[in-house]
């Protein structure tokens, strides 16, 4: 067999396999070790390579289809330098997915603008990309859509499709103040999801002041103490991303812990940062 002839039986084999991505590589490869740039094992590396990127854009376009992310952020995209509450090597892990095999939950807490919705979507990302099924709701938006498939008399249906994706995104606990009755329903997807898939969310508030949210002490007290079991929170503490261009403008927004700052006074400037 000559070196055409080969060729030719290569690409022939890649369709029979049907790996496209590797097809339309491997011309480009083959003439990069031709002209000596590469070597054998860097042309196979090359080649496998562009396989499972072709694989894993498509994995992505089917999860996102589905999923309701509301926009794509990766690990690549965030900017440590920028936040250095957060240890990277914790975030580099998680990216690794065991904690979706060990069914653990992630929970990322801390101030508007720090970064707890993208890392909560780049992980969602890297378990789409391996081919895992993910879904992403706010908190009030899960709710809704609870409410409106009870209403329906759908929501033991509702909670198990809920129960279904190996990652759900529970994000923005405590922008907006749930009913006593949403907290319940909340309590049930997190109850259905409990030691079978992960849950990952993200709040802006501590842990202590999920009963005021959820409006109920001891049930807030039975979902951390569910949701805790088999965890790991990421607390950041750092300057929203979104404000990093003005600075004077974040000082006069930072709430100040002086006992003379009233509630409402932080209530209000906490509206005044958008919530995306
Ligand atoms: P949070 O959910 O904590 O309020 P987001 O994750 O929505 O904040 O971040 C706000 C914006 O800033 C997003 O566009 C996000 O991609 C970006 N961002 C936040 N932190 C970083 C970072 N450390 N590096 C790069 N982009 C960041
Ligand atoms: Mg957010």
């Amino acid at each position: 067999m000559n070196a055409t002839e080969r060729r030719d039986h290569i690409r022939a084999m890649l369709a029979d396999l049907k790996l496209p991505g590797a097809l339309e590589a491997v011309d480009a490869i083959l003439a990069d070790v031709d002209s000596g740039s590469l070597h054998a094992s860097q042309a196979i590396e090359h080649l496998l390579t562009a396989q499972i990127t072709l694989r894993n854009n498509h994995r992505l376009r089917t999860a996102m289809r589905s999923s309701r992310l509301p926009t794509i952020k990766t690990l690549q995209q965030f900017d440590f330098a920028f936040q250095p509450s957060i240890r990277r090597e914790q975030i580099e892990s998680l990216h690794e997915l065991a904690f979706i095999k060990r069914k653990e939950n992630v929970i990322f807490l801390g101030p508007p603008g720090v970064g707890k919705t993208h890392l909560a979507i780049s992980l969602a990302i890297a378990a789409a990309e391996s081919g895992r099924r993910v879904y992403y709701g706010t908190l009030v938006g899960l709710i809704e859509s609870l409410e409106a498939a009870r209403a329906a008399g759908q929501l033991a249906r509702r909670l198990r499709v809920l129960s279904h994706p190996a990652l759900l995104i529970v994000d923005e606990i405590g922008y907006l103040p749930v009913s006593r009755d949403g907290a319940v329903l909340l309590f049930q997807l997190i109850n259905h999801r409990y030691e079978h898939a992960s849950t990952v969310l993200t709040s802006n508030k501590g842990f202590e002041e999920w009963g005021t949210i959820l409006g109920d002490e001891v049930m807030a007290a039975a979902l951390i103490d569910r949701l805790m079991h088999h965890c790991h929170v990421v607390n950041i503490r750092g300057n929203s991303y979104r404000m990093r261009e003005h600075a004077d403008l974040r000082l006069a927004l930072r709430p100040r812990p002086d006992p003379g700052t009233s509630e409402t006074t932080l209530r209000r400037r906490k509206k005044e940062i958008p919530a995306h």
